[in-house]
């Protein structure tokens, strides 16, 4: 038995310890994501989530303009999607891949490989972007080890791409403006092309001059290059770079001449972003790999899906277990995520989610476009994004607030606000997101 005196002391220090927690915001148990834990400031709270709202946890209600990290397509609370989970998890949550089958992975898996682009034939699963661009890059390596070709190895990125956190992720990420240039040298090293320019409607000679770099480096180094990886016609988080269709044409051309893979990071793209079902569709040809996640799901748990041609599938088969694909995350093809998915897939083409994306196009449009300030660069609009490029990051200090109050939830980040809602908003909620965005320009000072 203790003595009363421990008892007491230890109650002492862990009561000193309690109130120091609650005192110090330095010390924080939670460690959010891409913070300066030191001056972090939380006051927003969320307690409930419906459609397009998010409720405070002091009563108020904020329309998320940015579908909480542009997954949440079909908004919150959504009944149908709500039910697909309980049915499945009634049945069973999750049961592993390795060595079962089970009827709602393969019915998923079926089904995307019906709605993506023409030969894309085969899906891996795995549980975030991050992870599915992992192993579009790995898949993409062992391809060339299958058929004996050690010296494909490296991998052709754009500036200005963003790609996930992981290792191979954040070596195809902008290596000089990127978020993880510090661990630049530790990562493996990629060879990087300039951001296509032009926007959606380049010119010709836009494109050709784009398409001439791509020329050189291939000429210069192909037989070390194993694949090109690009988020199609919009860069995200790499700061809303949009391009045209035509550098993709031309892209896929020169791959497959300089037998290089071409894979389609539609992590942020996919499932509607840039107006069609994937931005591949705007295009006349189909990428060797692709990798879906954030709307995979429509925003209610992590999963992706990195899908191979035949071609690539086929380098995989031999009677040599060597061969195999050796990856296999846990949750790989989690039920809850597949039953999701599925109903996702089924509402987005029943509600005709495309129409819809197509008037939150044209509003976007219509209210950013041509909107000038002297703080601004650019103004970006495609499909369900629209962007505002300013010239100092410091003009965003204060939006968030400043948006908070009038209803509005926004996160910008560097130079760039931004909105890419849930597709179910209405266009007075749509409207209310462009007016906070134009009005931060013109607030009293
Ligand atoms: C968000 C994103 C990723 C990473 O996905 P996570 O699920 O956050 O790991 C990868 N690529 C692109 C283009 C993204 O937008």
């Amino acid at each position: 038995m203790q003595t009363p005196d421990t008892n007491d002391s230890q109650l002492c220090s862990h009561q000193e310890h309690s109130n120091q927690a609650h005192a110090n915001k330095e010390y924080s148990q939670l460690w959010y994501p891409y913070a300066q834990m030191k001056h972090l400031e939380l006051n927003l709270e969320v307690v409930e989530a419906n459609g397009v709202y998010l409720t405070m946890s002091d009563g108020k209600s904020l329309i998320d303009g940015i579908s909480s990290w542009w997954c949440v397509t079909h908004g919150y609370n959504h009944p149908e999607l709500n039910q697909a989970m309980v049915d499945q998890a009634q049945k069973f949550s999750h049961v592993m891949l390795g060595g079962l089958k089970n009827r709602t992975t393969e019915a998923f898996a079926e089904k995307l490989v019906e709605i993506t682009p023409d030969g894309l034939n085969h899906v891996f699963f795995s549980d975030s972007g991050s992870v599915g661009v992992e192993v579009a890059i790995k898949m993409a390596l062992q391809y060339f080890f299958n058929q004996g070709n050690h010296n494909k190895t490296r991998i052709v990125a754009l500036e200005r791409a963003y790609h996930g956190d992981t290792t191979a992720c954040m070596s195809v990420c902008d290596p000089a403006e990127g978020m993880h240039k510090m661990f630049h040298g530790i990562t493996p090293e990629q060879f990087f092309l300039p951001a296509p320019t032009g926007g959606f409607s380049a010119s010709e000679e836009q494109v050709n001059a784009d398409i001439a770099r791509v020329d050189a480096l291939f000429n210069q180094h192909a037989s070390t290059i194993a694949a090109v990886i690009v988020e199609p016609l919009l860069q995200g988080a790499g700061g809303f770079n949009i391009y045209s269709p035509t550098y993709l044409n031309q892209l896929k051309a020169l791959c497959e001449q300089h037998n290089i893979l071409l894979i389609f990071d539609e992590v942020a793209t996919g499932f509607g972003r840039t107006g069609k079902l994937f931005a591949t569709n705007h295009t006349d040809i189909s990428p060797d790999i692709m990798v879906l996640a954030k709307g995979l799901t429509a925003g209610y748990v992590g999963h992706a899906a990195t899908l191979a041609s035949t071609r690539v599938y086929e380098a995989f088969l031999s009677d040599s277990p060597a061969k195999a694909f050796m990856h296999g995350p846990t949750f790989m093809g989690n039920p809850l995520a597949c039953a999701i998915g599925l109903k996702a897939i089924e509402i987005f083409e029943r509600d005709d989610y495309l129409t819809r994306i197509q008037t939150i196009e044209d509003i976007l449009k219509e209210e950013l476009l041509g909107f000038e300030h002297e703080e601004i660069v650019e103004t970006r609009v495609l499909g369900a994004t629209g962007a505002i490029e300013v010239k100092d990051a410091k003009h965003h200090q204060g939006i968030q607030q400043f948006a908070a109050e009038q209803g509005v939830w926004l996160r910008p980040f560097e130079r760039y606000i931004y909105t890419m809602p849930p597709y179910v908003i209405s266009p007075e909620e749509l409207r209310k997101i462009t007016h906070v965005m134009k009005a931060w320009f013109s607030r009293p000072r």
